[in-house]
């Protein structure tokens, strides 16, 4: 793995006052940017890119998540210690580090098999409660569920009823929903004790599509 030198340390801070700035205020989430050396993600060529707050390019047609993004839904999640984490779209690994940082046990789902193996190969060098699996996240992981959290970091056209199955009561997913080809909205969804959903919006986002099925990439 790449070193995480104080340059590394000193950039991670600047990127930390820019997502106060722009309104992320939950300090278990700002101590996970913090700690989390998003430069390791990205080929060595791009360290200027790491830490500024944009999406970047990681192969296979996908992206590593803009550390803003990675923030809120962060925050939006509320997480607690030892909670059950399920996120879909694995990609980079990134965003499950910053939730395993938080205290959560993450479980988490990649579609793309190229993208899956080398992931878990790269995340085995960290020491966080990551378990990744390769799959269809619109099924998610009915023996490892209930799970206290779901999130979803691509763009998905419809509210999975397997995952709603999934979440425990009291429990909550977060999920860009689309709206149209271009934007998704943010939604916060908390399970009642009667099944339904409570439904939350936070505005206007940007992923890249959840598919179906498994892919080789
Ligand atoms: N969370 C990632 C960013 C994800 S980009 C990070 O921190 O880097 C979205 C990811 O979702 C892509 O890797 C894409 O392949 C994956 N994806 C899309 N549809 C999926 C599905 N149905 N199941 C699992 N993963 C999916």
């Amino acid at each position: 793995m790449q070193e995480d030198n104080y340059r590394h340390k000193g950039m991670r801070k600047i990127l930390v006052e820019e997502l106060k700035n722009k309104g992320i205020s939950d300090e278990n989430v700002l101590n996970a940017i913090n700690a989390v050396p998003r430069h390791v993600f990205l080929d060595s060529s791009f360290l200027n890119f790491a830490y500024q707050d944009k999406a970047f390019p990681i192969g296979s047609g996908q992206t590593i998540s803009q550390p803003f993004t990675v923030a809120f839904q962060s925050s939006l999640l509320e997480i607690k210690k030892n909670m059950k984490v399920l996120e879909i779209g694995t990609g980079s690994g990134y965003q499950a580090c910053v939730l395993a940082e938080m205290g959560a046990k993450v479980f988490s789902i990649e579609r793309q098999r190229k993208l899956y193996t080398k992931t878990k190969a790269f995340l085995a060098e960290f020491p966080y409660r990551i378990k990744m699996f390769l799959g269809d996240g619109n099924k998610g992981l009915p023996t490892y569920g209930p799970f206290d959290r779901i999130l979803i970091t691509a763009a998905a056209p419809e509210i999975p009823q397997a995952l709603v199955d999934q979440l425990k009561v009291g429990g909550m997913m977060v999920i860009p929903l689309c709206e149209n080809e271009e934007h998704q909205t943010m939604l916060r969804l908390t399970k009642q004790e009667d099944g339904t959903l409570k439904r939350e919006e936070y505005g206007d986002f940007r992923f890249v599509p959840m598919l179906k099925g498994v892919g080789e990439d």
